[in-house]
């Protein structure tokens, strides 16, 4: 908390969005897909669909032609038709703040209505996407925690409330440019001195060391038996 406060305190969503209507397509169509593209996206779908009327008038397959470049575009442009259908309906054109009357929507699981009661309504909900969710395991945020569930629960209680939508952003962006799935930045990490996989990795590594070390001592051994005996082997072959 304190290194992200004083690195990154304004840190914020990497998505482009004006409005709360904004905000939530664009957060339904990033579902697995990278914010970089959605952004692409976006503008022409926003000009062509301004408010949530305008789409919740629309077919799934006239939004097709906006968001073919996403993944799982087909559903994707049912989802957001059939949220903008309902928050006419039944939420007067109005995104709600609550995450149970967000849910209610197509397209809007936990992980995008916590997105969006905490970006917009600044309420502390931890959005669990897969960089919440290594980095946290990682790092040590979160023990044992095996769903996307868990982990936002744990974070829940252990991180001070008025923290936790910002939490959300700077996991985030630390799981995007440093704490890669693949392969992490530990040695350029600032969190590596308290940093659970770090420590364990290093752990690792002297162990291997040492075994390396150990090993070398044995060959080395061996080969003087060896050397040893057949030097007494000649011996007797030619007293022999
Ligand atoms: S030290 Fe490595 S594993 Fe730990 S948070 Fe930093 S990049 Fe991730």
């Amino acid at each position: 908390m304190e290194y992200f406060s004083a690195h990154q305190p304004e840190a914020e969503t990497e998505l482009h969005y004006e409005n709360p209507y904004q905000l939530l397509v664009a957060v339904i169509l990033s579902a697995q897909c990278t914010d970089k593209r959605i952004n692409q996206v976006t503008p022409r779908l926003f000009e062509r669909y301004p408010d949530a009327k305008s789409l919740s008038e629309a077919t799934p397959e006239e939004v097709l032609e906006y968001t073919r470049s996403v993944s799982y575009p087909s559903n994707k442009s049912k989802h957001l038709v059939g949220m903008a259908q309902k928050l006419v309906r039944e939420f007067n054109s109005i995104v709600p703040s609550s995450i149970e009357d967000l849910q209610k929507m197509p397209g809007v699981g936990r992980k995008t209505a916590n997105v969006i009661a905490s970006v917009i309504f600044n309420a502390p909900a931890m959005a669990v996407d897969t960089h919440v969710f290594r980095v946290s395991n990682r790092i040590g945020l979160t023990r044992n925690a095996r769903t996307p569930l868990a982990v936002e629960k744990q974070l829940v209680k252990n991180l001070p409330k008025d923290k936790i939508h910002i939490a959300h952003h700077w996991l985030i962006l630390h799981g995007r440019y440093v704490c890669l799935a693949r392969n992490p930045k530990c040695q350029s990490c600032p969190l590596h001195d308290i940093c659970k996989y770090y420590q364990h990795s290093q752990t690792e590594t002297e162990l291997l060391k040492v075994e390396k070390s150990k090993a070398k001592k044995v060959i080395e051994l061996k080969r003087k038996q060896l050397a040893a005996k057949t030097v007494r082997f000649q011996k007797n072959f030619k007293a022999g």
